[in-house]
């Protein structure tokens, strides 16, 4: 390689390195990677816009911090902490995400990834590289409220994540829906678990009721809760938390 060449690969290396993608940092939890010591990184921006997402101030907002900025505050917590969790936001819509997720791996931590299950290829990509340790992927409805409840149409697309994740047959991962009762009943959840099921997902669904305090990207009506109770007793695959 001659010495243009080099300095042109140095400024396209330094150049998304030095990219704003990340809203802000958690720099450390032990309730979001099971059995794991970990930082959050909430990626800026999303493709969907739930009416009832938690986080608009991250789906709207723009990213504060450079993946060089997070390289620099890994190094500080190499063997303090196990792993780094990538959220949002959705983390797979940013460009250079292959890169950065190698380099975290470099450095020798483990990654899992929030995902709206909406970017199949990339999925793709990181799996194929063995570069992804745990996955929590969002099921945000039945085919027929998908699009309604992501304001994306996406549902082929969580399909091909799912079947991704199925067949990898090697990555942990589980999958979660947000539950409001304006959007979602219980014979909603009960056609997600069967067509989780046809789909070979052999693991519980997790639902979250929706929390009516928080601020959304829109205001929705309170939620009435769903209760195990919802469900016939012999109802397993369903994990409320
Ligand atoms: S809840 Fe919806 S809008 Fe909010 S970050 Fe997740 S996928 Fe994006």
């Amino acid at each position: 390689m001659n010495t243009n060449n080099a300095l042109i690969l140095e400024n396209v290396k330094a150049n998304w390195q030095d990219k704003k993608a990340i809203h802000s940092l958690t720099p450390f939890t032990l309730l979001d990677y099971p059995d794991k010591t970990a930082c959050i990184l909430w990626f800026a921006g999303c493709n969907m816009k739930c009416d009832y997402c938690y986080n608009p101030e991250i789906v709207f907002g723009k990213g504060q911090l450079s993946f060089s900025e997070i390289f620099s505050f890994l190094k500080t917590r190499r063997n303090l902490l196990d792993a780094v969790v990538l959220s949002g936001g959705e983390c797979l819509i940013h460009q250079n995400i292959i890169p950065f997720v190698t380099t975290i791996k470099e450095m020798g931590f483990l990654v899992k990834m929030d995902t709206n299950g909406s970017k199949p290829k990339v999925l793709y990509s990181l799996l194929n590289q063995n570069l992804i340790d745990y996955v929590a992927m969002d099921f945000k409805g039945p085919k027929v409220k998908f699009e309604k409840i992501a304001h994306l149409d996406a549902y082929s697309s969580f399909k091909e994540c799912l079947k991704l994740l199925v067949d990898s047959n090697s990555i942990p991962f589980e999958i979660r829906t947000t539950y409001h009762s304006s959007l979602l009943n219980p014979d909603d959840i009960m056609m997600m678990l069967d067509d989780l099921c046809d789909s070979g997902y052999t693991n519980s669904l997790y639902i979250q009721n929706y929390r009516n305090y928080q601020d959304t990207i829109k205001p929705l009506p309170d939620s009435s809760a769903l209760h195990p109770k919802d469900f016939s007793p012999n109802m397993t695959k369903i994990i409320f938390r």
